[in-house]
């Protein structure tokens, strides 16, 4: 039965049930963690053969004899390069291979266009005054979290079932010439799941800003995350950009964070050659180089973009049937309640679960208050700010599945006594 239709003495009922449970994990003394999108041991094991794909014997040369030991080579070795140019469907001269984050890579973006300028002769974004970034939401917290710290304003754009809602981004960047940006997870998004349809693509494509260095920061962090046989597909942003004539407009990022190791992975960066020129004009004076040796690892241990495809199918055996068990848990006690929804996203590494409004922030307190850490409820809004208290992003792939079960249990006793009171109170 439904608990929104549940009478107040089987509300009382269901709360006072949830309420004895819940003692009972409170005992257990548990410490389980379902908050960050991190990759579990057994993946990162994975890629173990990757730490001697360039062994203490070798003389560390790449395809074209370039000494990965020594200086030199600002865009990435040719090979690595080429790996990355297939994945994201780019041009040697659209991309970059950088340091292991990508996330370091927006912020150096942004910086630079904040110091001086999306490109040679427009003025940096620090001397026009206030500037706006749209954010959709819910979305990755260190996104908001970079343009924040910028002191930009963020304004929040709802996402949708096949992309963020695309009449108001145009309506706003068409108007608003203080608006230079966007975040877009557009492939498996953080926390949503949602690939952008083809038309959502488009339409980003052909948005015309008021400002001529508004940039779309394309962040396809899980492009290559697939979690079923039957992978969802994105169409190619850049392809769709030089079709309408704003080639420019985006700037595209990815990275081997869950791919090889989170956090000693490779980064890249692609955009247009213009773009890319204008980047590289600037990273000739902020570095020598990234570091080519784990470059050289990675484009010796994966070969090509097959190579890559068929590493990250070992990552959905893994992880795939943790997402199961989180969906099992939420389908057998929360869907037959009515008390909360989510996706069942075909990748990525996240799903999202909406409260009942105003729900959120109690859920989130009590699970922690037995044991179990789960991202801060708000986190995946701007500012930190969910306008409805509801959405709390679940995060399944680091415990082991027992523990993942375990801590599945305390969320959803969580989610009854925290519902059951928000109706009682009404
Ligand atoms: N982008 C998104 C959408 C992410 O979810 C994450 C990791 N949670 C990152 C970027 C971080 O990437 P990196 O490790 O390459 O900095």
């Amino acid at each position: 039965m439904l608990m929104t239709e549940m009478t107040k003495e089987q509300l009382e009922e269901v709360l006072s049930q949830a309420k004895s449970e819940y003692e009972g994990y409170k005992a257990l003394g548990l410490t389980l963690n379902m908050a960050r999108g991190k990759p579990a041991a057994d993946q990162l094991a994975l890629t173990r053969g990757m730490l001697d794909a360039v062994d203490s014997s070798s003389d560390c040369k790449a395809a074209d004899g370039t000494d990965c030991r020594n200086y030199g080579v600002l865009d990435g070795l040719k090979e690595t390069k080429k790996l990355f140019c297939d994945m994201l469907g780019v041009k040697d001269e659209e991309l970059i291979v950088g340091g292991n984050s990508s996330l370091n890579l927006m912020y150096d973006t942004i910086a630079r266009n904040y110091i001086f300028g999306v490109g040679e002769g427009k003025k940096a974004w620090k001397d026009q005054g206030k500037i706006k970034w749209l954010c959709p939401a819910p979305g990755y917290d260190r996104h908001f979290a970079i343009t924040e710290r910028f002191g930009f304003e963020l304004i929040t754009v709802p996402m949708k079932a096949d992309g963020p809602d695309m009449d108001m981004i145009e309506r706003l960047v068409s108007e608003d010439e203080s608006i230079k940006g966007i975040w877009c997870v557009p492939m498996y998004a953080n926390p949503t799941g949602i690939t952008y349809s083809d038309e959502v693509v488009r339409r980003f494509a052909a948005l015309k800003p008021k400002a001529d260095d508004f940039r779309i920061f394309w962040d396809n962090a899980y492009c290559v995350h697939h979690l079923t046989d039957t992978p969802d597909t994105l169409l190619n942003i850049l392809d769709e950009c030089k079709k309408t004539g704003n080639e420019d407009m985006v700037y595209i990022f990815a990275s081997t964070s869950k791919v090889s190791f989170a956090g000693a992975g490779v980064a890249v960066m692609a955009a247009s050659k213009a773009n890319i020129d204008y980047v590289k004009y600037h990273m000739t004076i902020q570095t020598i180089g990234f570091d080519k040796i784990n470059q050289l690892r990675h484009a010796k241990y994966f070969k090509d973009y097959e190579g890559i495809k068929a590493h990250m199918k070992k990552h959905a055996a893994i992880i795939a049937p943790k997402f199961k068990a989180v969906l099992n848990a939420l389908d057998e006690s929360v869907k037959p309640l009515g008390i909360g929804s989510y996706n069942s996203p075909r990748g990525g590494y996240f799903i999202s679960f909406d409260t009942l409004d105003g729900c959120a922030k109690r859920v989130v307190s009590l699970c922690k208050e037995a044991g179990v850490v789960m991202t801060g409820a708000g986190a995946t809004f701007p500012y930190g700010k969910d306008p409805k208290d509801s959405n709390i992003r679940i995060a399944p792939t680091l415990p082991p599945i027992n523990e993942l079960e375990q801590a599945m249990k305390v969320f959803i006793c969580a989610v009854k006594i925290a519902s059951a009171e928000k109706l009682l109170a009404k």
